[in-house]
């Protein structure tokens, strides 16, 4: 994937995020369009909203880290042992920071 596909994946990514975010911390005009399509929502879909928010938060994160890497010329190496994120990887997720095998070393140390 070439720097500037990457980059257009990233700032979409980016305007999604901050939208959703925008919805789950209640944002009021975001909230009146989102009650209406969602009625009847009680504490579970607050609760919901909340998990959804900190994995939103999460990832938004980690699409401004990529993006400060393109900047940087970093871009598609893996941040931990600096070989090359597999293509298909980044087409799957363009924020991710870690090729496979450093990825799942770190989630298994969690
Ligand atoms: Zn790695």
């Amino acid at each position: 994937m070439d720097v500037t596909t990457a980059r257009e994946r990233l700032e979409d990514m980016l305007a999604e995020l901050d939208r959703s975010i925008g919805v789950l911390q209640g944002d009021p005009v975001a909230v009146r369009e989102h009650s209406a399509a969602d009625a009847g929502s009680d504490l579970t879909d607050a609760d919901r909203a909340q998990a959804m928010l900190t994995v939103a938060t999460a990832q938004r994160r980690a699409v401004i880290e990529a993006l400060k890497r393109l900047e940087e010329g970093a871009y598609g190496r893996c941040v931990d042992c600096g070989k090359p994120v597999p293509e298909g990887r980044l087409e799957a997720r363009p924020e991710a920071a870690r090729c496979v095998q450093c990825q799942s070393k770190k989630e298994r140390r969690h």
